[in-house]
């Protein structure tokens, strides 16, 4: 089946391909998204946004549906997973969100992927095609044609590879390996009623730290389910076994918990087993357009979860090529402007999850020693650090 159409084509349909889209119908601009599964979806577990992704959301209108099923945390607050010390806050809530313009929203993932997916499905300009998982991509100049392992061939104007980590667009750009932290993360949200009194207050985000692992807490949809996120350092990890899944087992993480505090082994008693999701990023790369053919989110910059900023900077990529589409004259133009404001700004994000990750992991008692002091006597209320990340705003760049 050939179809015929003067449209962008972005090929997935996860949280970057759908923000997109809904940018590009905002100028008017027809859209059809290609994902891959039989469903749009998400997967079980939760998200934290920043202020650099609800801008975004605010931007585009969305962010009352948001509000009906996000909580909107009062502190982040790291601690030591194994003294159960409370190392270091920073102040959310109103003082945030009257730094950065809008408020940090934690929620469930398919609830974000809904209201994102339900825009989508009320515009006039895009389209949303399941089961095309994309296997080829070809830039003629005067047309894009794209086509699906089904056999299904569809023709644009342009490509937005928003296909993830493992992007089939952006063997286009580079034929580079996904980097294997050797870190696994187990996850999943659970009725916060099944997990009882002992996770401390419900309105902050916790993560916990110790040397090689870290579990993070929150709540989502409206407090009525509690979302955990386990990882660490498999020590059983060899390259020859990383296509299998005999390292990172759940065996292997109560063997590295053990000697954590009670709240901590509390939590790890009720985090599901069944799947594990092995932690890999990528190097950044300093091309991420050719042509009629662009990248965005995963696809272009997949960073290692620590800095909670993956989606984040997918929400940026997105809302600086809607801008971009609007000011110039052709959609290759926007394009080159996106790639040059974009890879510097995600590469950095990128990068600094990595020395976050090795922050936060830290082995050497010296080391802990001066990052327990240094965070002890931060101020909640300091967000030097957080600036940076947080405080981007598509509109001023
Ligand atoms: C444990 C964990 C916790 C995280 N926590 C946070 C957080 O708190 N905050 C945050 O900002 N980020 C977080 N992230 C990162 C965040 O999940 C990702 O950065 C984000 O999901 C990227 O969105 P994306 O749309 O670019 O890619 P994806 O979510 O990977 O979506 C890609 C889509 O493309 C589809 N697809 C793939 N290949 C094809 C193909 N060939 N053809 C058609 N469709 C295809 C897929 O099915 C999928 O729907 C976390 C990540 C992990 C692993």
């Amino acid at each position: 089946m050939m179809v015929m159409n003067e449209k962008i084509i972005v090929v997935g349909g996860g949280i970057g391909g759908l923000t997109i889209a809904l940018g590009i119908a905002k100028e008017k601009k027809s859209v059809i998204v290609l994902e891959q599964a039989p469903e749009f979806g998400e997967v079980g577990a939760g998200i934290q946004l920043a202020a650099n992704a609800t801008n975004v959301l605010q931007d585009l209108g969305v962010m009352d549906k948001i509000k009906e099923i996000g909580v909107f945390p009062n502190r982040l607050v790291l601690m030591d997973a194994f003294s159960g010390e409370e190392l270091s806050a920073l102040q959310l809530g109103e003082v945030y969100e009257k730094r950065y313009g809008a408020p940090y929203v934690v929620l469930h993932r398919s609830d974000l992927h809904k209201v994102l997916y339900d825009a989508c499905a009320e515009s006039e300009y895009i389209e949303l095609v399941t089961n095309q998982q994309v296997k080829n991509v070809v830039d003629e100049g005067e047309r894009v044609i794209v086509t699906s392992a089904n056999g299904d061939v569809h023709e644009g104007t342009s490509i937005i590879g928003a296909d993830g980590i493992w992007s089939e667009v952006r063997k286009q750009f580079v034929q580079d390996e996904a980097v294997c932290s050797e870190y696994v993360a187990y996850r999943g949200a659970i009725p916060t009623k099944e997990i009882g009194n002992d996770i401390g207050n419900l309105d902050d985000v916790y993560m916990w730290i110790g040397p090689n692992l870290h579990l993070v807490q929150y709540p989502v949809r409206k407090g009525e389910l509690y979302n955990q996120v386990v990882v660490f350092k498999s020590e059983s990890y060899r390259p020859e076994i990383e296509q299998t899944d005999q390292w990172g087992t759940p065996e292997e993480m109560d063997t590295v918990f053990t000697g954590t505090c009670d709240r901590v082994q509390h939590a790890i008693s009720f985090i599901q087993r069944q799947r594990r999701w092995p932690m890999y990023d990528r190097n950044p790369i300093d091309t991420w357009t050719k042509g009629n053919i662009a990248l965005l989110g995963d696809a272009a910059h997949p960073m290692l979860q620590y800095l909670a900023q993956g989606a984040c900077q997918a929400f940026e990529d997105a809302a600086y090529l809607t801008q971009q589409m609007k000011e110039k004259a052709t959609v290759q133009d926007a394009f080159e402007a996106y790639a040059e404001e974009r890879i510097p700004r995600a590469s950095f994000v990128q990068t600094s999850a990595r020395v976050w990750g090795e922050i936060i992991h830290a082995e050497a008692p010296e080391t802990i020693l001066l990052r327990d002091t240094i965070m002890k006597s931060r101020d909640s209320l300091d967000f030097t650090y957080i600036d940076q990340f947080h405080g981007y705003k598509v509109e001023e760049k």
